[in-house]
C-alpha cells in the first residue's frame, strides 16, 4: 500500500496529474482564494487549459466558496472571443476546480505597468474588444462588477479576454449569497456602487472608463490617496479630461470617456455596444484624417 502523502493542490509541481486527465506544466498566476495552472490535456495534441483550484484555506470559507461556484455558474453563460472560455468543472475528494482556456500573454495590469501610455490606435483597440465581451456579458444577463485591468487577460497576440467573474451577478440565476452589495475594487468602482451598493451595466461601463483614462494618461482618474482613507462615496470633484494630460488624445476620445465616468449613470453611454459604436465612428474619422493628410503631402511633392 502507498504511504505518499496527499497532493497539496495550493502547490501542484510541474508533471503532476490531476483530475484524472490534466497534468501541470506551471503555476500561471495566485489569487487570493486560488490558483491556476497551466495544464496540458494530451501530448499528442498539445492541448493546454488553464486550471483555476480554489486553494485549501479558501475551501472551509463558504463566502469564497460560494463565489468560486457562482464563477463557474456565470461562466458557462457566456461565450464570445473576449471572454474567457469555461470548459468543465472539476471536484475530487480533496479539491474544487474548474478549466477554462489558457490566455497566455499575461493581463492589461502588466501591459499597463510595462508600456507606460498607450497610443491613441491601440487604446481604441483594446477599449473596442473589451467592449464587444462586456457587451456578450451583459447580453448574457451578468454584470461583471470587477472589471479592471489585472481582470483582463491578453492573449499572446495582445487579444483580450474578460476573466474573474467571482463577484459578478446575474438575476436568472438568484442572489450571489453573502453579497454585501459594494464589491469591486475601489478605483474602478462607480459612485452608485459606492454609495448605494447598487451596480447595472452602467458600472460596468464607468469602470472601463476608468481603464481607458489609466491607458491614454497614465493616471487614475480618481486618485486612491485622496479617497483611501476614508472611502468617499460621493466622489467628489471631476477628473482633469484626458486631452488636458495628454495632448495627443484626440478630443472625441477625451469626450468619450468623461462621459463614461459621468457621476449619473443615466448620462453615460447606456451599453457597451454603444460605447462599441462611438469608438468605431472616432476610429473611422482618424483613418480618415491621416490619409487625407497622406494625400495632401503627396499632392504637394508632385
Ligand atoms: P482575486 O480573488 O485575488 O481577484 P482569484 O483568486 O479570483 O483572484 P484570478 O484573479 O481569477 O484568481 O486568477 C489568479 C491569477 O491567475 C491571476 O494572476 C490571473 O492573471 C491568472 N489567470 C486567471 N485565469 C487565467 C487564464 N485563463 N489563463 C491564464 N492565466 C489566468
Amino acid at each position: 500500500m502507498s504511504s505518499s502523502a496527499p497532493l497539496n493542490y495550493d502547490n501542484l509541481l510541474p508533471g503532476t496529474v490531476v483530475f484524472e486527465n490534466y497534468r501541470v506544466l506551471r503555476t500561471v498566476g495566485k489569487g487570493a482564494t486560488s490558483v491556476v495552472y497551466a495544464c496540458c490535456l494530451s501530448d499528442e495534441y498539445e492541448l493546454v487549459a488553464a486550471l483555476k483550484v480554489l486553494s485549501r484555506k479558501a475551501q472551509a470559507d463558504e463566502k469564497i466558496a460560494a463565489r468560486f461556484r457562482n464563477e463557474i455558474n456565470v461562466l458557462k453563460l457566456i461565450r464570445h472571443p473576449n471572454v474567457v472560455q469555461y470548459v468543465e468543472f472539476l471536484r475530487n475528494g480533496l479539491a474544487e476546480a474548474f478549466s477554462m482556456e489558457l490566455v497566455e500573454g499575461g493581463s492589461l495590469h502588466d501591459l499597463i505597468f510595462s508600456k507606460g501610455l498607450f497610443d491613441v490606435a491601440e487604446c481604441i483597440r483594446i477599449l473596442s474588444q473589451i467592449c464587444l465581451g462586456l457587451q456578450a456579458i451583459h447580453d448574457a444577463g451578468v454584470i461583471h462588477r470587477d472589471l479592471k485591468p489585472k481582470n483582463i487577460l491578453m492573449t499572446l497576440r495582445h487579444d483580450i479576454k474578460i476573466s474573474d467573474f467571482s463577484t459578478a451577478i446575474c438575476p436568472a440565476l438568484g442572489p450571489l449569497p453573502y453579497d454585501v452589495g459594494r464589491v469591486g475594487t475601489y478605483e474602478y468602482m462607480s459612485p452608485e456602487v459606492l454609495a448605494k451598493g447598487i451596480a447595472d451595466v452602467r458600472s460596468d461601463i464607468f469602470a472601463l472608463g476608468v481603464i481607458g483614462y489609466q491607458m491614454i494618461t497614465g493616471e487614475l482618474p480618481f486618485k486612491t490617496e485622496k479617497f483611501a482613507s476614508h472611502r468617499d462615496p460621493t466622489r467628489k470633484g471631476t477628473p482633469k479630461p484626458p486631452h488636458r494630460l495628454r495632448a495627443q488624445c484626440p478630443r472625441a476620445l477625451s469626450r468619450l470617456l468623461m462621459c463614461a465616468l459621468d457621476a449619473k449613470p443615466a448620462r453615460r453611454p447606456q451599453s457597451a455596444a454603444q460605447m462599441h459604436r462611438e469608438l468605431q465612428s472616432l476610429s473611422f474619422a482618424r483613418t480618415r484624417k491621416l490619409t487625407q493628410s497622406l494625400f495632401g503631402f503627396l499632392r504637394k511633392k508632385n
